[in-house]
Parts: structure tokens; sequence; C-alpha cells
């Protein structure tokens, strides 16, 4: 086995849903362990997008403070079009804190990473990495996992938070991730490699056709953010060598100065081509659970993905805490029962709500002009676009809001 010391729960992946749910799961007084399959426990990449939704759950886990010392409190979101660089529409992120009761952050992302992994350190998680997962099995008594070096391990339940490429998915569904024909390019750097004023009281994001380009300041405004995303025409023609840098100069060279003036910063070594998965509505074989985006990995255009991992070890820890006897004893089937049937649900619709999310800023043509038309007509403080996101995370589905369609696309599409 990994270790002598038996837990209760195994969670496979140490990425922010892992480390999250093992968080989430130790603080209730359960034993637990996480198999991350890297040398080391960290996260590559730049920014994250934090909503209410999420930081409402920091602030249960006594971690909000230390993420606002790390990260910054955006003043507005402001959507503008790529190309003329005009205002589309606006969030005010002050009075979205008053209606939430919760901040908008912007976090790098190893810094959130890194505030989950020293707390389960703090609560007592075995951490253990060089861990490979290949195989999993139901028992009598649990589900038992099986390394890669040949070792196994068991547990009450398993925690399956092993990303897009999930092993484990498999024991659920036979689906392969669906590629977008996107790629993002990635840039965090010092803000005086700007070489330009920039408002760090803004998240800003351009949307263009077939590509757009958000911004925003880290780490208290020392570092720029900036994520840039576009089409690949070499995906698009069925090329295996897609979404070069050549590709990222020629999507942005007809957008506005503003967006071109970030187009050399970004990182030009790595690039992160984007797929989703189909939604699928069972999560649990037996004993053992999908979590994160193993569950449901998104297009990023709601900037959820991270925050929906983290709501899933929220939501299953309050079940099992509402679920364990005197005794101590938990009805563990009781406890992913009542996570089934919860979040499969709300992550089906902000994955179908990226979706769509992302064709609507993609448009070109006369469908572009009557998008714009149609969210400069927005009223800053209508919040029928994100009540049903970022309240409160719903327990039950009698808990979970109307879904709320933000745009009729069917209006702004050219036939
Ligand atoms: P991962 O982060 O993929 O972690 C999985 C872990 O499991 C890894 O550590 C991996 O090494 C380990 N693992 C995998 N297989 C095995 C195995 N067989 N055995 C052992 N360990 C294994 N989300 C937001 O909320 N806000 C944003 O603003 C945002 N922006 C984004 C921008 C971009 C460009 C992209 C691509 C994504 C963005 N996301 C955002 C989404 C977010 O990054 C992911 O949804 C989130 O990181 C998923 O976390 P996870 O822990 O489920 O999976």
């Amino acid at each position: 086995t990994t270790s002598a010391n038996p837990v209760d729960v195994l969670i496979v992946g140490g990425g922010i849903g892992g480390l999250s749910a093992a968080f989430a799961l130790a603080r209730e007084g359960l034993r637990v362990r996480v198999l991350e399959q890297a040398r080391e426990f960290g996260e590559v990449g730049a920014g994250l997008q934090i909503a209410p939704n999420c930081t409402r759950i920091l602030h249960d886990y006594g971690l909000l403070e230390e993420a606002k010392s790390l990260g910054v409190l955006p003043k507005s979101m402001v959507m503008r079009d790529a190309v003329d660089g005009r205002e589309l529409t606006r969030l005010d992120l002050v009075d979205l804190e008053r209606r939430y009761g919760f901040p908008y952050m912007v976090i790098h992302r190893s810094d959130l990473h890194g505030i989950f992994l020293g707390a389960c350190r703090g609560a007592g998680v075995d951490l253990v990495t060089d861990a490979r997962v290949g195989g999993y099995e139901n028992t009598a008594s649990g589900a038992r996992v099986l390394l890669a070096d040949g070792r196994t391990d068991e547990a009450a339940i398993v925690i399956a938070a092993d990303g897009l490429h999930s092993v484990a998915r498999r024991l659920l569904v036979e689906d392969e991730p669906v590629s977008s024909s996107y790629v993002a390019y990635r840039a965090a750097v010092p803000i005086e490699r700007a070489g330009r004023d920039v408002d760090l009281s803004e998240v800003s994001v351009h949307v263009g056709p077939r590509c757009h380009f958000v911004q925003y300041g880290l780490r208290g405004g020392e570092m720029l953010n900036q994520v840039a995303v576009f089409e690949s025409p070499k995906a698009l023609a069925g090329e295996a060598d897609w979404g070069t840098p050549d590709e990222l100069d020629a999507a942005f060279a007809a957008t506005c100065p503003e967006v071109r003036a970030g187009i050399p910063l970004m990182w030009r070594d790595r690039w992160w081509r984007m797929f989703d998965r189909d939604p699928i509505t069972t999560w649990v074989d037996g004993n053992i659970a999908l979590l994160g985006d193993a569950a449901h990995p998104p297009l990023q255009y709601m900037a959820q993905g991270a925050i929906m991992a983290v709501e899933d070890g929220w939501v299953l820890a309050r079940h099992v805490a509402a679920r364990r006897a005197e005794d101590g004893a938990i009805d563990w089937q009781g406890a992913l029962a009542a996570y089934e049937a919860v979040r499969p649900e709300h992550c089906r619709r902000v994955l179908t709500t990226a979706r769509a999310w992302g064709e609507l800023w993609h448009l070109d043509g006369a469908a572009r002009l009557r998008r714009n038309t149609l969210l400069r007509a927005r009223d800053t403080y209508d919040y029928s676009f994100t009540d049903w996101i970022y309240g409160p995370t719903a327990l039950t589905p009698e808990e979970e809001p109307p879904m709320f369609s933000p745009i009729p696309l069917d209006s702004v599409r050219v036939d």
C-alpha cells in the first residue's frame, strides 16, 4: 500500500479540486489521503478569477483573508468589442459584493493552490506524491485504487479528482475530450513590462471575431495577467500541430490597439488547447465518485471551472457531515447520492452556458453588431445574468436557482 495508515477517504489528484475536497473532509474530522502523480504538488498557469460563489466557501473555510492578501479585488469587469474597442457592458464589482455578500477576486493559480495545500497540511491530510493511479475497483467495504508502480490503497470511498483526462471517468462513460479548435495563450508578467498604462482596477475582456483577450492585475497589482484566446485555422483544417505562435499573431492582427499592445507579452513557449466534455449526469460508481474537471471539464468562458471543483468538495463534505451517526459511522451511500442529486445538473448548466457564451463572444459580421446592440442595452445593475451562478451554492436540487439563459442567441445569428 502507499502508507501503513488507514484512511476514510482517498482522493486521486492534488489539483485545486482534489486539495480543496481533501481539506473540506479533513476539517470534518475524517482521515484523508491525497494521491498525486506528479513529483510535487503545484499548478502551472497564471491567473484565476474567483467569483462570490467561491469566495463564500473560502470564507466558510477560514481562508478568505489569506486569499485576499494574495489576490486583487478589482472594482469593475468591463467587456469591450475587440475590433473597435468600444464598451459593451460592465459589472460593478463593488455593488456585486454588496449583492452577494462576498467579493469577486482575481488570484494567481499557484497562490490559491498553495492556500489549499497549506490548509491540508494544517488539517493533517496525508499528502502523497509520485503516486499515479491506473485502476479503480469497488470492494465489499469500500474501494481500492491500483497504482502504476504496483502498489494498492483503499478506503471507504475514493474521490477521483484526476482532471480532464480522468482515468476514473472511464468507469462511468466512454467519452473523449471535445476539441473546440480554440487555443489559449497566457502571460503573467511584472507590471513594469506592460509598457503602457493599464487600469488594474478592472477585469477587462475584449471579445472579437473568433478571438478574445482578457486582462487583470495579480499579486496586489505587481503583476499583469493576460489571456489571449483564438480559433486555430490549422485545427479547423485537421492539422496536428495547431495553435502555434504564428497563428496567435495572425488572429489578433485586426484587433484594436489596446489589444494588439498586449500580444507581444504573451508566453510563446506553451499554450493551452481548449477542450471540454459533454455533460454527464452519473458521477458515482459504487464507492467511487468523480469531482472537478474529471466530472465536468468546461470551456473557460464562464470562469467557473476551478470554482465548480471547489463547490463539489464543499457540497460533498456538508452531506457527509449531515450523515454521521453519534458513533462516527457515516452513511456514505446517502452522502454520495445527495452529492450526485445536485452537482451534475448545476455543472451541466455551466458547461452548456459556457459553450453558448463562447459562441456569443466570437461572432463576426452582422451577428457581431447585433450582439453588441444587445449587450449595450443591458443595465449594469441587472443581475439576472449572475444570480443563478454567484448566489449560495445549492446543497439540494430544490435550492438550485432557475437557470438563466443570458442572450437569445438565435436572435443574433445570421442565417
Ligand atoms: P486539475 O487541475 O487538472 O488537477 C488534476 C490533478 O490530478 C493534477 O494535479 C494531476 O497531476 C493529477 N492526476 C491526473 N491523473 C492522475 C492519476 N492517474 N493519478 C494521480 N494523479 C493524477 N476556472 C475558474 O474557476 N476561473 C478561471 O478564471 C479559469 N480560467 C481558466 C483559463 C484557462 C485558459 C483554462 C484552460 C482553464 C481555466 N479555468 C478557470 C478552469 C480551471 O483551471 C480548471 O477547471 C481547474 O483547474 C480544474 O481543477 P481539478 O483539480 O479538477 O483538475
